[in-house]
């Protein structure tokens, strides 16, 4: 074939495959904050459900604004809600489910998968999107000193395992997903300068593998690492920019870095990435670590923070408008609150009768008591778990919400002075009661 006319067949090639992702995924910037950095989006999916030709549901469509959460879940499922209380959890906000390749590698293999058709239909759950993130911190972390040129190691329950990008792409390929991030080699803040630059290197080069392995119709999210490097950050996102993805996945936070260095280390990447392709960042979970990275430009954010609040018998209290105090009862000691959540383990809630939060519109506060929750707890049953999880995740979705308002209103970083004022109020009146406490009475 001549030069100019293989060129020519080269670029029609990637013409093709960037239309294709332009049509699985689609997003678009519809208000930008003062500053701005912080943007409203909206995120729209055409549901990869493909059994629709063999008589199962349609394919459904999915939008979904940002700055938006996706639901951590276990195996596809967030840990202790079930598919029919998944539905009465805020719609469309909770329609983004975020899964680890990883959680499977113990249970059905890709070949089953992929005969029962992918993530969706294996849960039944084809109106929702499945967004796959290899890392995951409940239970597929990233162990980077095992981790070589050929593949990223990970800790799980059923051990350690090695994944190289041949295999990341077939368990991608027979699951499915609506979007998926690249398999990158993410490192701890402490590691040497020599490994941090290894780790970037080896996520470029997976970066470029997984595209070449490619077989599904998900649109990708290209890995950034760098850890604490400026210069690597920067070197990662101008490599990962040049490839053909849909969006791109800022990873290696919440692995030891401090919360101080973090906001010029997320400048460092979003300045140059470009503004119409979505921004996803996992480790950034806390509603202070939530604003911060909103403001820094991310739009889609996947943490733990749910899940370990839930499983530590936690509830968020904090008001949604930013306006108010954060917890104005000043019979609840700091024991049993530190501003955004109370701990409804405490026996000051053992004869609450009222709800978790006034007015909040979610199953568990239409229904139960903050002392109905104290006593399932005390008696380790499931429901309490449950109710906790259905609760947060709603508040949680809400507190997205009114963010993305406060963006479209231009109120943004109102919003968050407000909000982190009145937390510092929080946490020093609690430092100075709990002082007063530990002051020994003098006879
Ligand atoms: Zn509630």
């Amino acid at each position: 074939m001549p030069q100019a006319e293989r060129r020519e067949h080269i670029l029609d090639g990637i013409l093709q495959e960037s239309i294709r992702e332009t049509q699985k995924m689609k997003f678009a910037v519809k208000a930008w904050s003062k500053s701005g950095r912080a943007r409203v989006g909206l995120l729209q999916l055409s549901s990869t459900s493909s059994s629709f030709a063999q008589g199962g549901p349609p394919a459904k469509e999915i939008e979904i604004e940002t700055p938006a959460l996706l639901l951590t879940t276990r195996k596809g499922l967030p840990a202790f809600i079930s598919p029919d209380h998944l539905s009465s959890l805020p719609n469309p906000d909770s329609r983004l489910l975020q899964f680890s390749p990883m959680h499977f590698m113990e249970g059905p293999n890709s070949k089953t998968i992929s005969a029962i058709g992918g993530v969706h239909q294996l849960l039944g759950l084809h109106e929702y999107g499945f967004v796959a993130v290899p890392r995951d911190s409940i239970l597929s972390l990233p162990e980077c000193n095992s981790s070589n040129k050929n593949g990223a190691s990970f800790e799980t329950p059923c051990g350690r395992f090695l994944v190289k990008p041949v295999e990341y792409m077939k368990m991608i390929s027979s699951m499915k997903p609506d979007l998926w991030v690249s398999l990158a080699d993410e490192v701890h803040a402490s590691v040497t300068t020599k490994r941090n630059k290894a780790s970037v290197d080896r996520t470029i080069k997976w970066l470029d593998d997984c595209i070449s392995l490619k077989s599904t119709d998900g649109a990708l999210f290209g890995s950034i690492v760098g850890g604490c490097s400026i210069e690597e950050r920067q070197r990662c996102t101008q490599e990962v920019a040049k490839r053909n993805v849909s969006g791109f996945y800022i990873g290696g936070f919440g692995l030891g870095d401090s919360v101080d260095e973090r906001a010029t280390l997320l400048h460092a990447v979003t300045d140059l990435l470009p503004k119409e392709k979505p921004r996803h960042v996992c480790g950034l979970g806390l509603p202070e670590e939530v604003l911060q990275g909103i403001a820094a430009g991310i739009d889609l954010f996947d943490s733990t923070y749910i899940y370990h609040l839930t499983l530590g018998g936690f509830a968020l209290v904090f008001p949604l408008d930013g306006k108010c105090k954060h917890v104005s009862d000043p019979g609840v000691s700091a024991m049993a609150s530190d501003g955004t959540k109370i701990n409804l383990k405490a026996t000051i809630y053992r004869k609450d009768a009222s709800r978790i939060v006034d007015g909040c519109i979610c199953y568990t506060c239409q229904n139960h008591t903050k002392a109905y929750i104290n006593h399932l707890l005390n008696v380790h049953e499931m429901l309490a778990h449950i109710l906790l999880e259905i609760h947060n995740t709603h508040h949680y979705l809400s507190f997205f919400g009114v963010i993305r308002e406060a963006i479209t209103e231009g109120r943004f970083e109102e919003l968050r002075q407000n909000f982190i004022e009145k937390r510092r109020d929080h946490l020093l009146a609690a430092s100075l009661s709990a002082c007063e406490l530990e002051t020994p009475v003098r006879a």
